[in-house]
């Protein structure tokens, strides 16, 4: 090694030791005759003493050394004098005093400041990611991520999990999402797809008798991306035999709160992570993705205005929509300006706005005063419906309430969305909170109005309630599903599902997602035969690595978390990918392109 110590490593225990340094020139102050230069590793940062009269190179040489200079530095730790101590640094107790210093690499202006934590051109990270990965957030992120994946290791492998690689290079599927296809050059005209996930492969590591199987596992998508997707992200891919939905949660809750009381324990985590089902989710937070990190929860007012005098919620309730409401604790006090934010949610969503009732904090709450309400329902709302609206929302003076009256789904997607504005708005997250949740019991199929069929909610491998099988010919809609989904503060963390694993009722799934028998064979014979071979009952989960790691280092957007992510476009902006390629290399493959494209 060209080096004895990492910078970030030493303290007080080292002083008076000769020690050999080396890294990046992180910081330069020159005091006459006298300079310093605060050195970086990837282990942390060391103040350096230089004196120009006891070093092996000139006082010129030393004036031109830069940031990011590489340079190896032989010298000796001491205690730094009463006074100069840095309390901010980790090594700020101690200085290496210089005797030798050598050059190693010299480096040109960074396009941006590396020694600094600021907000920095996007575009600008990403073509020079290799400087933007030296920033401390960065490190620190990719070493979290690091500990995230070692940990994970080490506990599944505790538990007699085996850690399995499966193929890249697959069979192109027809439900999810797209598949990024890579052609063949040996069997020209048909293409392998990138794994969406290796769910068939692990179902088929089950039916191979191992009967726990992980995998860290790198997925491809081929959908548009948004702050928390990327083309290729990563899974924590788990498959268990002879399970019950219920030891796959136990497992992940463990797992969860195992490793975030050691990797960072300065977030609060349930000890048990709650268990809501789909249905219930959707009527309390409008969402199956809920944030439980404050209450506020989505109440029916059918009852309350089954008589009412007001017009439009009577058409609702005739029509056979529905009427709910949130309350925001002390919402009055919220500005007209955010009332104004709430209706343009309610717009974007297909609806008229959103109806508001805002109590006095003078309001006496068990005997109301019309008078100390302010609202534009306020001509038409009975006394009696006032008081029974305040009972149901458990208001207190001062609170407001808002009222979405609609379709199911766009009452849920309004007040989802104005749930978590207003608790943004009135400061009800503590973000240091990390409430996790189980979300079961999904609906096995969801209908698709653009393709005019039935879809698989999660997956085509998911196995239905039992209780539930006869309704998938003739109402697929009321078929529940043993898929779930772990939820943490409002985003979807990982899902999956107690599977399929016997060939006829895969073959009636099937069916009912208008898959034809002979298509069925086509793409899935590989499954048919291997459910037909004495396939084990089995189930599993995928958590994302990408978002668990963005939650547990704050971040809110998963490039953060990876070192070399891509852009929106899924565009490579330091390599150039996606690229043209050679038409040497599309004839081997006996493709062609369209020449126009080549040239835009
Ligand atoms: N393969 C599924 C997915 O990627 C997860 C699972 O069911 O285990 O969403």
């Amino acid at each position: 090694m060209l080096k004895t110590h990492m910078c970030g490593n030493l303290d007080s225990s080292s002083i008076n030791k000769d020690v050999t340094l080396a890294g990046w020139v992180s910081r330069r102050r020159d005091h006459g005759g006298l300079t310093f230069i605060d050195l970086r590793d990837s282990s942390g940062i060391i103040q350096i003493v230089l004196r120009n009269e006891e070093l092996n190179i000139s006082a010129d040489n030393i004036s031109r050394i830069r940031n990011e200079w590489v340079i190896i530095v032989h010298g000796t730790i001491m205690i730094r004098q009463k006074g100069t101590e840095n309390k901010k640094m980790k090594t700020g107790l101690i200085e290496l005093i210089a005797k030798e210093i050598t050059i190693s690499n010299k480096s040109n202006t960074p396009p941006f400041p590396i020694n600094e934590d600021i907000d920095i051109d996007e575009l600008n990270r990403m073509k020079y990611r290799y400087l933007d990965l030296r920033r401390s957030k960065m490190l620190n992120n990719l070493k979290l991520r690091h500990n995230v994946t070692h940990f994970i290791r080490n506990f599944l492998s505790s538990k007699e999990f085996i850690e399995i690689e499966t193929p890249i290079l697959n069979v192109a599927t027809p439900e999810g999402a797209r598949d990024y296809l890579v052609p063949s050059r040996v069997h020209p005209g048909k293409f392998y797809a990138l794994p969406q996930s290796p769910q068939q492969w692990k179902q088929l590591l089950m039916v191979g008798g191992f009967e726990k199987y992980f995998q860290i596992a790198r997925c491809f998508r081929d959908e548009d991306l948004r702050s928390d997707r990327q083309p290729e992200f990563t899974q924590l891919d788990i498959e268990m035999s002879f399970v019950e939905q219920e030891d796959i949660l136990m497992l992940i809750e463990e797992l969860f709160t195992k490793m975030i009381d050691k990797l960072t324990p300065r977030f609060s985590i349930p000890k048990k992570f709650p268990s809501i089902t789909y249905n219930e989710c959707i009527e309390k937070y409008g969402t199956d993705k809920p944030d439980l990190r404050f209450g506020i929860e989505i109440h029916d007012l059918k009852k309350i205005f089954l008589n009412t005098e007001i017009i439009i919620f009577k058409k609702m309730i005739d029509d056979k929509k529905r009427i709910r409401a949130i309350n925001i604790p002390n919402g009055s006090t919220l500005s007209k300006k955010q009332i104004k934010k709430y209706n343009e949610i309610a717009i974007k969503y297909g609806s008229k706005g959103v109806a508001s009732i805002s109590l006095d904090h003078q309001i006496d709450i068990n005997n109301p005063s019309m008078d100390q309400v302010d609202s534009l329902l306020k001509q038409f709302l009975s006394q009696n419906e006032l008081e029974n609206l305040i009972q149901e929302m458990k208001s207190e003076a001062g609170d407001l309430i808002l009222i979405s009256a609609d379709e199911v789904s766009v009452t849920s997607n309004i007040l989802s969305e104005i749930r978590v504005l207003s608790a943004e708005l009135m400061n009800l997250i503590d973000y240091d909170k990390l409430s996790f949740c189980f979300v079961t019991e999904f609906p096995m199929f969801e209908f698709n109005k653009l393709e005019d069929r039935w879809t698989a909610m999660h997956h085509l491998f998911t196995m239905p309630f039992e209780e539930d099988i006869h309704l998938i010919d003739n109402d697929p809609g009321q078929v529940r599903s043993h898929a779930y989904d772990i939820v943490c503060n409002g985003q979807e963390v990982g899902s999956g599902s107690i599977r399929i694993h016997q060939a006829d009722l895969f073959l009636k799934v099937l069916k009912r997602l208008d898959i034809d028998e002979k298509i069925a064979y086509e793409q899935f014979e590989h499954m048919i035969q291997a459910f037909s071979y004495g396939a084990p009952p089995h189930g599993g989960i995928a958590p994302g690595i990408d978002r668990l790691v963005a939650i547990l280092a704050k971040e809110s957007d998963i490039r953060e978390v990876i070192a070399f992510p891509k852009t929106k476009t899924a565009a490579d902006i330091l390599t150039g990918a996606p690229s043209f390629v050679d038409q040497k290399y599309l004839d081997e493959l006996q493709l062609s392109i369209n020449e126009d494209e080549r040239q835009s």
